[in-house]
């Protein structure tokens, strides 16, 4: 059936399960995060479709059905499920995605490494979306990609449907040009995303980033550019950007350039922290733990999340303000990345051993001043977390936005609570309120959690408030209207080629 919007995302729009050797289907546990998001889309448009990748092996028919129809929450829209091997999601995913194009991504160049990517494969399976993405599309209809493990998609889909609206939204940072010029794929992937009509980015840091790039590998005829909205200024100057690209044009073609965060169901998070049982979860997790202050760190094993760096500046709290030994308390969740991912094995053995050196010099028979865990907690229970604790400590030294930023504000219904935010998270062009930092810089992590530590109850609550008026205004309904009237502003088909 055509579709008039066809979401293009790796994961699948549902989580599976087997239960009594039947495959299951269920909504995400979470109501929060990219796939969520996107769903909202979902019965917003005429009909739509959503594409994604499933295990299958190499060589023989898939054991599933390629399309299946779903209805849930969302609304009614078609999954086509796409077969790769166990060697296709390895190359696409765990190598060229993980290894070579993600350090490129958070600007670690020193990281980057091309020693095992296959390219071919990576493009086969970019390939193999578009193809299946543009069966999908009725004419006319937007196709939507996302993210950099995508980036080949829009090439492709251009070459094949030069009817439909190609859209793009990058979840990731984007690097300025220098650092993305590493890669040695650069001019396929900037031909590719060049032939969007529409690419959508977090800040206007990263989508100036691009522009950059359009500019120094094309002969570009012009950039327009606006001021940026004073909502997606920040606090803090040194990283501000003053003006934003909105249109790349060149040879005929005109590229939409949007940069818009994405936002939390902060209606949703408030519901449901302010339910009894999840007020009373709370008060025990608090409880349990039994700190003066509790902090709280919640993200992945990932060398841009600044966990090291983190558990560094925590290692020196300890030492430089004692009287807070026994008092306070860090609970760290740093969800460990899928099996068969390596990219992230040496941040998770730094991590391990670090907590373990804190928590052996520092600990006491009755009080740890680390609580750690790699398993991913049911967004609930996180909602909890976040309400349960003093203290948001959020430091990654690159993040694209990080919504966990955003969450913790919303869990604390105006109430007191200190962010604590690195500059660096996109999330922070936004949240002025929060305690600003530079990730990088030994005495600004000491001074900031000094500061959130001794922040006076009612200065916790004036900035609480503020951040809560711009989570809630600035919400996931606020980015959903704001890309609909994007797409809608997307006149097809244009003149010339990219
Ligand atoms: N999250 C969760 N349980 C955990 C850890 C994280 O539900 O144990 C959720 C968290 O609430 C947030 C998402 O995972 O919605 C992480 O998104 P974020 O933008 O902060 O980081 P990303 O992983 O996308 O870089």
């Amino acid at each position: 059936m055509a579709s008039s919007l066809v979401i293009v995302y790796h994961r699948q729009p549902y989580e599976e399960d087997v239960e009594n050797g039947k495959t299951v289907l269920r909504e995400n546990a979470s109501p929060n995060g990219i796939v969520p998001a996107l769903k909202g889309f979902i019965g917003r448009v005429a009909r739509a479709s959503w594409i994604a990748w499933k295990k299958s092996p190499a060589g023989k028919p898939p054991k599933f059905e390629r399309r299946i129809g779903i209805t849930d929450s969302f609304g009614s829209y078609d999954v086509v499920r796409l077969p790769l091997s166990a060697e296709q999601v390895h190359q696409f995913y765990h190598v060229t995605s993980k290894e070579a194009l993600w350090p490129i991504l958070n600007a670690f160049p020193s990281l980057y490494s091309s020693a095992n990517t296959d390219w071919a494969t990576f493009r086969e399976v970019n390939r193999l979306f578009a193809q299946a993405a543009c069966e999908e599309a009725a004419p006319g209809a937007v196709v939507w990609v996302h993210d950099y493990n995508l980036w080949l998609v829009p090439r492709f889909v251009r070459e094949l449907r030069p009817d439909v609206r190609i859209a793009f939204f990058h979840h990731t940072p984007f690097p300025p040009p220098d650092v993305f010029n590493v890669l040695p794929w650069r001019d396929e992937i900037l031909d590719s995303l060049l032939a969007c009509d529409l690419i959508g980015f977090h800040i206007p840091r990263y989508a100036r980033n691009f522009a950059a790039l359009a500019q120094s590998l094309r002969t570009v005829d012009d950039i327009v550019e606006r001021d940026v909205p004073a909502e997606l200024r920040g606090g803090r100057t040194a990283l501000a950007e003053p003006r934003t690209p909105v249109c790349i044009r060149l040879r005929g073609h005109s590229v939409h350039i949007d940069a818009t965060p994405i936002g939390t169901h902060a209606e949703l998070i408030r519901a449901t922290v302010q339910r009894p049982e999840n007020l009373a979860r709370a008060a025990q997790i608090r409880a349990e733990l039994g700190a003066d202050k509790l902090i709280v760190s919640v993200g992945r094993v990932d060398y841009a999340k600044g966990t090291r760096e983190q558990l560094a500046a925590f290692e020196r709290l300890l030492k430089r303000r004692p009287e807070w030994l026994g008092r306070v308390k860090l609970l760290l969740t740093a969800v460990a990345p899928a099996e068969g991912m390596t990219a992230y094995r040496a941040t998770q053995t730094t991590i391990e051993q670090l907590v373990g050196r804190i928590n052996g010099h520092f600990g006491t028979l009755s009080w740890q001043p680390i609580v750690f865990s790699t398993t991913s907690m049911p967004f609930t229970e996180t909602l909890c977390h976040y309400r349960a604790a003093d203290i948001a400590w959020i430091t990654p030294l690159r993040d694209g936005l990080n919504l966990v930023a955003k969450e913790f504000v919303a869990a604390h219904v105006n109430d007191s609570g200190v962010l604590v935010l690195s500059e660096f998270a996109g999330a922070a062009v936004e949240l002025a309120d929060a305690v600003l930092v530079n990730p990088n810089s030994i005495s600004q992590m000491d001074a900031a959690i000094d500061r959130a530590l001794d922040m006076p109850i009612n200065e916790q609550r004036q900035r609480m408030q503020r951040l809560d008026a711009v989570v809630c205004q600035r919400d996931i309904g606020h980015w959903t209207r704001h890309m609909l009237a994007a797409f809608g502003a997307l006149r097809r088909p244009q003149g010339g080629k990219a």
